[in-house]
């Protein structure tokens, strides 16, 4: 076989899709996609957010709990990450525009690794028109957090007086955006909460739409931010047989650093006490495949939720597992953001003249997570590879593919359960996969089984 073709083949089998889908425990190439917390310290007080339980004041030996990444550490972080393209989230918990550098580091970014993607969620509150400008000019993704559509309700929402302020920043982000003529993605997301669950969902889509057409609007449910938020805990996972639990990809696909360097365990995690590893003492890599990280992805393979809770892992208070946005299609295929779209359905690339060439788009496809790419090329040379080793090889891969969709097919089941149970039963009618105490139990009786692993066979 050819060597190129061995070479993706080995990281292929190291990518974070193989070893979630076929639960490995070994080591994952690298991460589809790094959160770097510019800074933990917010402007706002949303009521939606856990920012009342993050670590402050000092620790035992004296180190601040809030604060600015340093500019040697975040160099230190971008010039670890691998040339492929990915993704990386300029934020994590607390406002990332309040770091003072906050565009030279979105600039540094895009110079040492321009096949990345940039994305950051922000309240716009600090949003003034350099920072706007900036935006456009380096951010692929910016998601705008605005929970309310008058004053009165964006005070409770946020417990901060910023709205006049935060429209008058957007509408000049809007401006631009529309003279430039740019295509980015730029949301306005609202969060349902107490304070805004009195908004049908047509006002918002209206507010917004009529001030800004050429963004997207995005209404979500709570998260209960593994039970750190007053009055959204949930009472109900220790009922939860852990066979009907999805195995989550995170802990294989996304690795999330704090201001001062540490890895932690999940992106939200709003503790940040159980550390996986220290970016200012030690590489990406090693923290990534070393034996914390290994344990964590056991765990979770085995749907061990007992025992990552005693382990000081969040997950079995997560309502993000619940709400199977840790498996939406973006997270499988976060590297470039596409869907999964019907596998039957498929058209050669026209770029590949050989079946070779295809084979190899066939490889990096999956390595990037792009499934249906990499199962439209599997499928071809299956068919017509020039001999019989080729054919062999792709038709494994058009295995492992199909076993994606498999295991995604599950999910849907899982998710189906959640629309139909879940759409009826919660009391924020957006919300439809995050679900109350009073609606779990009747929720849990009818859902079906996690899809069943079947663990291929592999060298690894
Ligand atoms: S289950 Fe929740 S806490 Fe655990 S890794 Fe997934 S998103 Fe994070």
């Amino acid at each position: 076989m050819d060597t190129k073709i061995e070479e993706l083949v080995s990281r292929a089998k190291k990518s974070a899709l193989f070893a979630w889908s076929n639960q490995t425990d070994g080591e994952v190439e690298f991460p589809n996609a790094v959160y770097i917390c510019p800074t933990n310290v917010c402007n706002n007080r949303c009521i939606t957010c856990a920012i009342d339980k993050m670590r402050k004041g000092k620790d035992a030996e004296g180190n601040p709990q809030r604060g600015i990444m340093k500019w040697e550490l975040f160099e230190k972080i971008v010039n670890e990450l691998p040339e492929a393209p990915r993704r990386v989230y300029l934020y994590k918990t607390g406002e990332a525009l309040l770091h003072p550098r906050f565009i030279d580091m979105m600039a540094y970014l895009k110079e040492k690794r321009p096949d990345y993607e940039v994305a950051l969620n922000t309240n716009a509150a600090r949003m003034n028109t350099t920072i706007a400008d900036g935006l456009l000019d380096y951010a692929d993704y910016v998601g705008i957090s605005i929970f309310a559509i008058d004053r009165e309700h964006y005070k409770m929402a946020h417990r901060r007086d910023y709205f006049d302020l935060v429209l008058k920043n957007v509408d000049y982000l809007h401006s631009e955006y529309v003279r430039r003529k740019e295509t980015k993605k730029i949301f306005i997301y609202m969060v349902r909460c107490e304070a805004n669950k009195h908004y049908a969902d047509e006002e918002v889509f209206d507010f917004f739409s009529k001030r800004y057409p050429a963004f997207n609007i995005s209404i979500n449910g709570l998260f209960n931010f593994y039970n750190a938020v007053d009055g959204i805990e949930f009472e109900f996972f220790d009922q939860i047989e852990e066979k009907k639990l999805p195995r989550c990809i995170i802990p294989y696909s996304i690795m999330p650093i704090t201001w001062d360097g540490k890895v932690v365990s999940c992106i939200a995690d709003p503790f940040e006490t159980n550390i996986m590893g220290d970016v200012s003492k030690q590489s990406i890599m090693e923290i990534w495949n070393g034996e914390k990280y290994k344990r964590y992805r056991k765990l979770m393979s085995d749907a061990n939720f007992a025992q990552l809770d005693k382990e000081k892992y969040l997950c079995k208070n997560c309502s993000w597992l619940l709400s199977l946005k840790t498996h939406s299609t973006e997270n499988l295929c976060i590297a470039n953001r596409r869907e999964i779209k019907d596998p039957h359905i498929f058209f050669a690339n026209s770029q590949c003249s050989t079946t070779d060439e295809m084979l190899e788009f066939g490889l990096r496809s999956y390595i990037h997570g792009d499934i249906s790419d990499a199962l439209k090329s599997f499928i071809i040379v299956a068919m017509g590879g020039k001999n019989e080793e080729v054919r062999n090889l792709a038709r494994e891969w058009k295995e492992y593919c199909e076993h994606v969709f498999e295991m995604r097919a599950g999910i849907d089941a899982w998710e189906a359960c959640l629309n139909q149970h879940g759409t009826t039963l919660h009391e924020f009618m957006i919300s439809k996969y995050h679900i109350s105490n009073a609606s779990a139990e009747k929720l849990f009786m009818a859902l079906p089984d996690s899809p069943d692993i079947k663990v291929k066979k592999t060298d690894l």
